[in-house]
């Protein structure tokens, strides 16, 4: 199928996209990479009026490291954000969720903050955002807010970008010490949505037994779901974990459904196996040093 029509803008800056975003509020979808977009509107599942397409902005691509946090402007692909050995050394989380992504195709035009302002409750990204505390800088011709992750993510398939609104940039805090982050899923094929899929940080204590334990799931609720696991886990020796209790927790807390893929009983059956893996794998890194 062919998208319906639309009024097309390729704005040269960033004041030059708000100003359209501006005038045509409800009417215009920005265009990112186009890799969920295109798809919506060749399927007619969505009907913009105008699209404001980002590709020939003068700016917003960089990619900042600093002391306590890396921030991700809104054309940066996934790709090139997981080939950026800074923000990857600073956020290593963010490169074992990146391989889980989609295609090398896809990830070479679709952008991080792209996939987070789509929120589909299978991607990785608005996982690693929630499980780390993230943020989004969004702007409007009058100004700017910044968003927390979980107030920012509402829904299937819907964040909290208002009419008019650009989203400027992604913000993840840099862990702490001694901790050690894991991702892990199940998809049909490799690059497919997961069928499930777990983000694990685990921090530990001087004496290398687990200070806290969070969890963000994939594929199992409207949002992200967020789970701490520290009451379950604490104390416990990084390389003898015993992790059933947080595996019972975890699949109590999570709200799988039916679909054509998979049922909600084997979601949650496999949510706790890759929560399993993930904490053994975490717990582990944390020791070595690593910060998540
Ligand atoms: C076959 C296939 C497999 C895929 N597998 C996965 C997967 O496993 N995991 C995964 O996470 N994703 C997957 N994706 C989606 C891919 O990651 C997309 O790149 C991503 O979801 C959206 O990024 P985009 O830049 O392409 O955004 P677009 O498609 O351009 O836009 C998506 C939506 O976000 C809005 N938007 C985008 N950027 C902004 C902004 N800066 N400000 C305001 N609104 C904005 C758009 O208006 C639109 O509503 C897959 C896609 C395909 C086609």
């Amino acid at each position: 199928m062919k998208p319906p029509a639309f009024a097309y803008h390729a704005p040269r800056t960033t004041d030059e996209a708000l100003a359209t975003l501006g005038e045509l509020g409800d009417d215009a979808k920005v265009l990112a990479g186009g890799q969920s977009l295109v798809p919506l509107l060749n399927m007619r599942l969505a009907a913009p009026a105008a699209l404001v397409d980002l590709a020939h902005l003068d700016g917003l691509d960089a990619i900042e490291v600093s002391d306590d946090r890396v921030r991700v402007e809104a054309r940066v692909t996934h790709e090139r954000l997981r080939r950026h050995p800074a923000a990857t050394d600073a956020v290593p989380l963010l490169r074992e969720a990146l391989d889980w992504v989609a295609h090398p195709v896809i990830r070479n035009r679709g952008t991080a903050l792209g996939s987070i302002v789509h929120a589909d409750p299978a991607a990785e990204l608005p996982a690693v955002l929630s499980l780390l505390g993230g943020q989004v800088e969004l702007a409007t011709s009058g100004g700017t807010r910044t968003a927390a992750a979980d107030d920012y993510l509402l829904g299937p398939l819907e964040s909290d970008t208002r009419p008019g609104e650009l989203a400027t940039a992604l913000v993840l805090p840099r862990p702490g010490v001694r901790t050690g982050a894991a991702f892990d899923e199940l998809s049909r094929r490799h690059g497919d949505y997961a069928l499930a899929g777990v983000a694990v940080t685990v921090t530990l204590d001087a004496d290398l037994a687990v200070a806290t334990a969070r969890a963000a799931f994939i594929g199992v609720g409207a949002t992200p779901v967020r789970v701490d696991l520290t009451d379950s886990l604490s104390g416990q020796a990084h390389d003898a974990l015993a992790p059933a209790d947080a595996v019972g927790l975890a699949r109590d807390v999570i709200e799988p459904t039916d679909d054509i893929h998979a049922t909600a009983d084997y979601r949650r059956h496999l949510a706790g196996v890759l929560l399993e893996r993930a904490l053994t794998t975490a717990a582990g890194r944390a020791a070595a040093g690593g910060t998540a």
